[in-house]
């Protein structure tokens, strides 16, 4: 049997569309996940493909090892839409040594990469312990498929690595984030006659300057080495029902990032108590939150996949980035997890989407040399 080459593989895997259908009620990343179980099972691995919701399925590759407690590689298998696109998104072209194509770096490269490092323990071991592979769904929308994944029963892993361009860097913290609607109240009235009336604008207008010069100082006391300090925005208003109303209500939006540390939940319960406590305004429940992912450097699982980046040349030292990814969620479980692969998230996303095909050949060899060792230092 042949060892898998990461860029067919990676070719193969763009020409099969899996565009995140957002609301839409389609199987949008089932093909890309069975024919990922076919081609692992194919070469020695178990596959499956598991329901996550609307016929969106995610697949796992497990190659069984000495140890069973598994090593996790995770990568999404939807990518985002394709309107605008300058190349055509599902027909690869390679061309100055990068492969052009909707999802090359974000996120069909490491799922390349990690088949393929895969492949070859399977192939030629040594297998210590066992790797489970996750594809999962939905990664550029609501995150679905990563939370399935977390109720699906996996054991803990020991260390996941997740796969997003990082360009070879090994991002081990990013900040998460909370948003909520603030909703200030006001009594009404006719406009000629204000006179000691609660005007919900004027409320919410206190709020802001409040939010701006006395609680979003505070959060630099919060600050961590790699993402620095939480930050909080007003991003959208909205009030008032007529030129000569008074206003009996006026809603703002805030985007409150967090870091390592912070529990978006208890931010916002924190936030409401403060804010409640001064003025008439309700704060609602939050309508997004994602966590932060703030791994620590000094894990032994970091610090294999650290010294496995040294033994390939590459800068080792821990990163921290302004995206959202996948790891924050597999963290909430106590794992150790790294977000790491080819490419640039600068061409993530875009019209011309590629990825350098010796990074993703230099990424087979650093995930590989991590299995190898099970994930503990030698
Ligand atoms: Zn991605």
């Amino acid at each position: 049997m042949n060892v898998a080459d990461p860029v067919e593989l990676l070719a193969n895997l763009v020409r099969i569309p899996s565009i995140n259908p957002r609301e839409r009620a389609e199987p949008a990343e089932t093909e890309l996940a069975e024919n990922i179980a076919l081609w692992a099972s194919e070469r020695g691995m178990q596959a499956h493909t598991e329901e996550v919701l609307d016929g969106r399925r995610n697949v796992i590759v497990t190659l069984p090892g000495d140890d069973d407690r598994p090593l996790l590689l995770e990568s999404h298998l939807d990518t985002v839409e394709t309107d605008g696109m300058t190349i055509d998104p599902f027909d690869p072209v390679v061309r100055d040594g990068r492969l052009y194509g909707r999802g090359a770096c974000d996120a069909k490269a490491p799922l390349a990469v990690f088949l393929t490092a895969m492949a070859r323990l399977a192939e030629r071991g040594p297998r210590p312990r066992t790797v489970v592979l996750a594809g999962v769904v939905d990664e550029e929308h609501l995150y679905r498929g990563v939370t399935a994944l977390r109720a699906s029963g996996l054991p803990t892993p020991v260390g996941a690595i997740v796969g997003e361009p990082t360009e070879l860097r090994m991002v081990v913290a990013h900040k998460g984030c909370m948003r909520c609607r603030i909703e200030a109240h006001g009594e009404g009235g006719h406009s000629s006659q204000p006179w000691d009336k609660t005007n919900a604008i004027e409320v919410a207008a206190d709020v802001v300057r409040y939010l701006q010069r006395e609680h979003a100082p505070r959060l630099a006391a919060l600050a961590r080495p790699l993402v620095g300090p939480p930050s909080l925005a007003v991003t959208l208003i909205e009030g008032g029902q007529g030129p000569n109303v008074l206003p009996d209500s006026c809603v703002l939006t805030i985007d409150r990032r967090t870091v390592g540390g912070e529990d978006p939940h208890e931010v916002w319960a924190a936030l409401r108590a403060e804010l409640t406590d001064r003025w008439p305004v309700t704060v609602h429940e939050p309508h997004i939150v994602d966590y932060s992912l703030d791994s620590d450097p000094a894990d032994p699982f970091v610090c294999t996949v650290a010294g496995s980046l040294r033994e390939s040349g590459l800068d080792a030292a821990p990163l921290g980035v302004g995206y959202g990814t996948d790891a924050s969620k597999i963290a909430l479980d106590g794992v150790p997890a790294v977000v790491f692969g080819p490419g640039s998230i600068a061409c993530a996303h875009t019209a011309d989407e590629s990825v350098p095909l010796d990074e993703v050949r230099t990424a087979v060899d650093v995930v590989e040399r991590v299995l190898r060792t099970g994930g503990a230092p030698a």
